[in-house]
């Protein structure tokens, strides 16, 4: 049987940069992350506004590519990859949670979280039953024909998730998901990541907030563009070594 700690990481970064240049000033938004996620865990990146979360998050989920440095993803070297098969990777094994839930708004749940199929090979009847199928996993069957003005926030984020899982990404990348919603349904959602991440889905959540970041196994911590700490919040004492030997190499 492999263990966790037998597989090679799911991500692997070393010394990654992102420069910006605005008129005559050069932003050093990413100033060297070393970073490996392995499969299965549950990551917040957590800081403060302008740290750099967003930057490294749309370099993780090959959104944009880094000025300078490696980044493998799954074993393949994403950094040196043309935007056309960057593309092609966020479609085939990234998800992705946005706070703003990115939906269509005249379109019904199910075809909104069909979308990402569409892409690929498998339309028509087969993309809704998988729809569907994500729809269910997220606890919203009984939504699937409402459009997204018809929804709450906690369900439109939902959909969001649903529509992130539906092509079984190797990965679920979220950028500040709970921030347009209330405490109330931040916890819904919180509980839903934490049922994902049980289920083996790994999970990487931006937040600027430190009690949404808690909910995650592992904290890291940016500032001024790199990865100032990376803590566990694992209790568990059988995994907690194991843990702690991710950041040793982290
Ligand atoms: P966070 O998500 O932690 O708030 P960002 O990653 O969005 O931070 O930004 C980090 C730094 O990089 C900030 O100083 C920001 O102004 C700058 N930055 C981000 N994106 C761009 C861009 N497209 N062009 C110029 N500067 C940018
Ligand atoms: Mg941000």
């Amino acid at each position: 049987m492999t263990t966790p700690s037998d597989r090679p990481p799911l991500l692997e970064l070393t010394g990654i940069t992102r420069i910006f240049h605005v008129g005559s000033e050069t932003v050093h938004a990413l100033a060297g992350v070393d970073l490996t996620i392995r499969h299965g865990e549950f990551v917040s990146i957590m800081g403060s506004s302008g740290s750099g979360k967003s930057t490294l998050m749309n370099v993780l989920g090959c959104l944009d590519r880094p000025t300078d440095g490696d980044y493998y993803l799954d074993g393949q070297a994403v950094s040196r990859m043309s935007s056309w098969a960057l593309a092609d990777v966020r479609n085939a094994r990234l998800g992705f949670v946005f706070q703003s839930f990115e939906l269509m708004a005249r379109t019904p749940a199910w075809k909104n979280v069909a979308l990402p199929l569409m892409y690929g090979e498998s339309g028509g009847r087969r993309a809704k039953v998988k729809a569907l199928a994500a729809l269910d996993k997220v606890g919203l069957s009984d939504r699937a024909s409402h459009r997204p003005s018809q929804l709450s926030g906690g369900q439109k984020q939902r959909v969001a998730i649903a529509r992130a899982l539906v092509n079984e990404p190797k990965i679920l990348f979220a950028d500040e998901p709970t921030g347009n919603l209330d405490s109330q349904t931040t916890s819904e959602i919180l509980d839903l990541f934490g049922q994902l991440h049980a289920e083996g889905h790994t999970l990487v959540m931006v937040t600027h907030e430190s009690d949404v970041a808690a909910h995650a196994q592992r904290v890291i911590r940016m500032k001024d563009g790199r990865a100032d700490s990376d803590l566990s919040t694992d209790q568990d004492p059988v995994t907690a070594p194991f843990r702690q030997s991710i950041e040793v190499t982290a």
